[in-house]
């Protein structure tokens, strides 16, 4: 009976796996089509200023709503994009949209920094370079009002073909940040060699802060050791006002989160702003 038992669990094992394939290559199939078809989109989470209180950039997140599935997780199927070589295409798409979101923006008089995710994997490609050049040329934007938020898994050193790939962008005026800060094996190699001006603090860590005591300290000399390099900080996944709070006193430059905003679409993120800026003004 015992053995019958480990036999069911193997075949049920055996299904998921099967199961989680099936379902994996029918995403790859049908990101392809969504990404013609307007199922796949970009949402805008506004990055505040801490110290005037203001909205002073803004962080491109794709959103695919799958008409039957619904809105389907950016870290599921980036994963499944960078496995099967769509990233490139994904990464076109927002670079794209996000900076035509910022041109927009400043046509209507807010001058914003725009932030986009850029997947590891795409730092190998020497045609990154020329790909984000070529869409902000399109434009009309300067490079210097486009931020790269970077998060790696691998190790960093100034010989790799990475880093050759970092330094490029930066010699062309792309500022670069350090995503996900404090999680993952690469940190400290990043805080070493990586010419960002910019560090955000993982979610995991600010979530964390407010009832644990090692949390805060944490997050505290990460804090400190980024302004003693002369990078800002953002703390993402703020979402009490307790967390602000707390992040205001330790001098944190930069809060993203709910508590300030959703990641949502363009117009209501012009909404938002605009609102924002009618209250400061009275
Ligand atoms: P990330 O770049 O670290 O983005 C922050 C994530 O935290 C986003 O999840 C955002 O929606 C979420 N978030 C923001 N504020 C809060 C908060 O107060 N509380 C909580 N619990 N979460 C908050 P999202 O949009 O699901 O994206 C997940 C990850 O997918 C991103 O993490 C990024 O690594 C990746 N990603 C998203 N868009 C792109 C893209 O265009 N290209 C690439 N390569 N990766 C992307
Ligand atoms: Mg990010
Ligand atoms: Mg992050
Ligand atoms: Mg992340």
């Amino acid at each position: 009976a015992e053995e019958a038992v480990r036999n069911d669990e193997l075949v049920y094992k055996y299904d998921s796996h099967k199961h989680e394939a099936r379902w994996e290559i029918s995403l790859l199939t049908q990101l392809d089509r969504a990404i013609d078809n307007g199922e796949v989109w970009v949402a805008y989470q506004p990055k505040l200023d801490v110290a005037s209180n203001r909205v002073t950039g803004a962080e491109a997140l794709v959103r695919w709503t799958h008409p039957e599935r619904g809105p389907i997780s950016p870290d599921k199927f980036i994963r499944i994009a960078e496995e099967f070589h769509r990233i490139e295409r994904i990464t076109r798409f927002v670079v794209n949209d996000a900076v035509r979101a910022a041109v927009e923006l400043r046509r209507q008089g807010l001058e914003l920094s725009m932030s986009v995710n850029i997947s590891a994997q795409l730092l190998r490609n020497p045609g990154l370079p020329g790909m984000i050049l070529e869409i902000l040329a399109v434009h009309g934007l300067e490079p210097e009002k486009l931020t790269l938020e970077i998060t790696e898994t691998d190790r960093l050193d100034r010989s790799s073909r990475t880093f050759q790939m970092l330094q490029k962008l930066v010699q062309a005026g792309l500022r670069l940040s350090i995503d996900d800060f404090g999680t993952g094996n690469a940190t400290i190699d990043y805080l070493r060699y990586l010419p960002a001006t910019e560090v955000k603090i993982d979610k995991v860590f600010v979530q964390a802060m407010e009832a644990n005591k090692e949390d805060l300290l944490l997050v505290q000399s990460i804090v400190e050791m980024a302004h003693s390099q002369d990078r800002t900080v953002v703390a993402e996944g703020v979402e009490t006002l307790a967390a602000l709070e707390i992040l205001k006193g330790m001098n944190c430059d930069t809060i993203q989160g709910y508590y300030v905003c959703r990641p949502v679409p363009f117009r209501d993120l012009l909404a938002e702003i605009k609102e924002r800026e009618a209250r400061r003004t009275g």
